[in-house]
């Protein structure tokens, strides 16, 4: 049960006061990391005291897993703190049981091994993460009896009566960008009270590093407004929007004049193992991907691969500005929004750079 909106706003207020004391050398740190559920995030806070100069300043730490047992943080990546302000950090860690033997979570570290055999291409990525806001009664924000909240509105949309929500989209994007992550844009989309930022252009596991912070930064600005981010593929049942995460990927052959031979090249390595994508594309080994890949509002089938130039219902898009320059990207547009950026780009890479060789037997 929440608290009313009024004691809440108040709650906000007497908060600045204590944010405003003055404090000495301290230093605030709040340890992120992904849930062994791989969707969810959790954090908490501790105090260094002396400003930690990079990520090997900041000592391990431990959390206690869902089976009991005791997991350490490994810090990996160190972010400015938008809510507390500098000095105080966010730092992404890895979960890693405590005797070090294996990765609990090691998806990160399998990532970055591939990432490593890969870093002659130099492979930048850049993704595109939808969402959708709900008010804390669990309805669409915006939502009136009147009931215009399941109308498409259209994406890139202007307008009180065509959307909601804009201020957390401006909030979010504003936060990360203190805190040092890669924010490339931000847009409406499709649904009412439906968002999108992209991370971006990133290279290598920075990417996934970037777009977890990115989630986490999004559910504390959430927090603030009282409303909750839903990452899943297809939160209204009624509608026919989804939210995806489209994987936008490219080498430093592909950047360069000609390029497009070799993103034809990747595209063709991807037709070949569609199916073996599409198992790690979402939060559920492709039954997310199922309900949301129909074919209809925007998306590709889920059964089987397509490509086109400058066309947004396949499974992978040339850009018709890279068409164009005949250079550039190319634009995986299965990954859905409740997907592990590690896994996905590990797989791309894999298929892409390292010649998997084991295709599809049959289709999905
Ligand atoms: P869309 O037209 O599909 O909606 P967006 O404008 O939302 O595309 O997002 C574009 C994404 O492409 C950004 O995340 C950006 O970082 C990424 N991007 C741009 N150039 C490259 C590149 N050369 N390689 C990989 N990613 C790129
Ligand atoms: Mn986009
Ligand atoms: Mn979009
Ligand atoms: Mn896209």
């Amino acid at each position: 049960m929440s608290l009313l909106p009024e004691i809440l706003s108040r709650h906000k207020m007497v908060r600045k006061h204590y944010l405003s004391l003055q404090k000495g050398e301290e230093c605030q740190v709040t340890y992120v990391w992904v849930n062994e559920d791989r969707q969810n995030l959790q954090s908490k806070t501790r105090t260094l005291y002396n400003e930690p100069a990079g990520i090997r300043d900041i000592p391990e730490w431990y959390a206690t897993s869902a089976d009991h047992t005791e997991v350490t943080l490994v810090p990996v990546r160190m972010f400015r703190d938008p809510f507390t302000l500098d000095p105080d950090k966010l730092v992404l860690c890895e979960l890693v049981n405590s005797k070090h033997i294996s990765k609990v979570n090691n998806r990160r570290s399998q990532c970055v091994t591939v990432m490593d055999e890969v870093k002659q291409f130099q492979p930048w990525f850049g993704m595109e993460q939808e969402y959708i806001l709900f008010g804390l009664d669990g309805k669409q924000l915006g939502w009136s009896p009147e009931g215009n909240q399941l109308q498409r509105a259209c994406s890139n949309a202007v307008g009180a009566n065509k959307l909601c929500g804009r201020d957390i989209s401006m909030c979010h994007c504003r936060a990360c960008l203190y805190a040092g992550v890669k924010i490339f844009g931000s847009n409406a989309e499709d649904l009412w009270s439906q968002w999108e930022f992209q991370v971006g252009t990133c290279e290598g596991i920075e990417m996934g590093d970037h777009l977890w912070m990115a989630r986490y930064i999004l559910h504390r600005v959430c927090e603030d407004f009282e409303v909750v981010a839903s990452l899943d593929v297809k939160p209204i049942k009624e509608s026919l929007q989804s939210s995806g995460c489209h994987i936008n990927f490219s080498t430093k052959e592909m950047r360069s004049e000609g390029g497009l031979q070799y993103i034809e090249e990747a595209i063709r390595n991807l037709s070949k193992h569609h199916s073996q994508h599409l198992i790690v594309y979402d939060a559920n080994v492709g039954l997310d991907n199922k309900r949301r890949l129909t074919g209809k509002g925007c998306t590709s089938s889920f059964h089987h691969f397509s490509t086109a130039v400058a066309c947004r219902n396949v499974s992978v898009r040339i850009p018709g500005h890279v068409s164009r320059m005949g250079c550039g990207y190319l634009e995986d547009r299965r990954p859905a929004a409740n997907c592990d950026p590690y896994l996905v780009m590990r797989t791309l890479v894999e298929t892409c750079l390292l010649g998997a060789t084991d295709e599809d037997d049959e289709e999905v």
